[in-house]
């Protein structure tokens, strides 16, 4: 495997289970020492333990993205550990769907709290080290609903949607210190988080996709390694689709 990430780290919220897991062992096969920030002690802890025993380079660290302070004292902390910050990506999210009518305050401000409050914690958590350094890359986990919308997932979608706003922000905000902002909108990806949709709404949705299949955690875990490389060290400001051209 090419070891696109040597001598850089990358911070990856949500990474003890699904996609974030993928992504971060993809990084680690290509080099990269991998810092996990999650609420999942157990899974993200016995994640890390097996790499490590496995001779890669990686930190489990308890962080509720949700927590301002918990960020902080995780950015620095891992920075003291390996010097350096250079990857973020912010794939930590929830769902708590409904329909507006049916949506209670505390179901839409927990996934605001993950979703787009924790996003903006982790980041400017980090990105004082990725300035300093003058080098950076940020992706952050969107999805096509925040794109096209979605039944039932009005905190979702607002969610997902500042996301994207967000991203082409930052892209402006930190080009001038060396930092790529992107976002990745991924389609039905094969993780527990689509349990909860039902049988029938999940085979619809795979009838209305051209390439007939839902994504597995991989394929958003290559698009990331992509946006994190050297050879996209001029894309800043996008929302890639990894969807199977479910919305175009
Ligand atoms: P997942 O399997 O549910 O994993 C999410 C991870 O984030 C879990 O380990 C979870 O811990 C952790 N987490 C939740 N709240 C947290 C917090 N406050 N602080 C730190 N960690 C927290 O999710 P996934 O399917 O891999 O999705 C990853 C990202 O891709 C999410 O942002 C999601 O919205 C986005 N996405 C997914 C799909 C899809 O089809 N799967 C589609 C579009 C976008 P617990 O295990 O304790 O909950």
């Amino acid at each position: 495997m090419r070891q696109r990430f040597t001598n850089k780290t990358a911070i990856i919220t949500g990474g003890s289970r699904g996609i974030g897991m993928a992504t971060a062992e993809t990084f680690l096969e290509q080099g990269a020492t991998v810092i996990i920030w999650d609420v999942n002690e157990e899974g993200g802890q016995a994640a890390v333990d097996r790499w490590k025993a496995a001779g890669q380079t990686c930190l489990f660290q308890r962080v509720d993205t949700r927590d301002y302070e918990a960020t902080l004292e995780a950015a620095a902390a891992a920075h003291q550990a390996f010097g350096r910050l250079d990857i973020l990506i912010n794939n930590a999210g929830i769902t708590r769907d409904s329909s507006l009518k049916n949506m209670s305050p505390e179901q839409w401000q927990s996934v605001i709290d993950v979703n787009l409050t924790g996003v903006f914690n982790c980041t400017k958590a980090v990105y004082p080290y990725m300035a300093e350094q003058g080098f950076g890359r940020i992706l952050n986990a969107a999805s096509i609903v925040g794109i096209y919308g979605n039944f039932g997932q009005s905190n979702y979608v607002a969610a997902k949607a500042g996301l994207i706003g967000m991203t082409k922000t930052w892209a402006r905000e930190f080009g001038p210190k060396g930092i790529t902002v992107n976002a990745v909108a991924p389609g039905f990806i094969n993780t527990e988080m689509v349990t909860t949709i039902p049988e029938e709404n999940l085979k619809a949705m795979i009838q209305h996709t051209p390439l007939r299949k839902m994504g597995e955690a991989q394929d958003i875990a290559n698009a990331y390694a992509f946006l994190a490389s050297d050879e996209a060290a001029f894309i800043t400001g996008i929302t890639l689709s990894v969807d199977g051209g479910l919305v175009m």
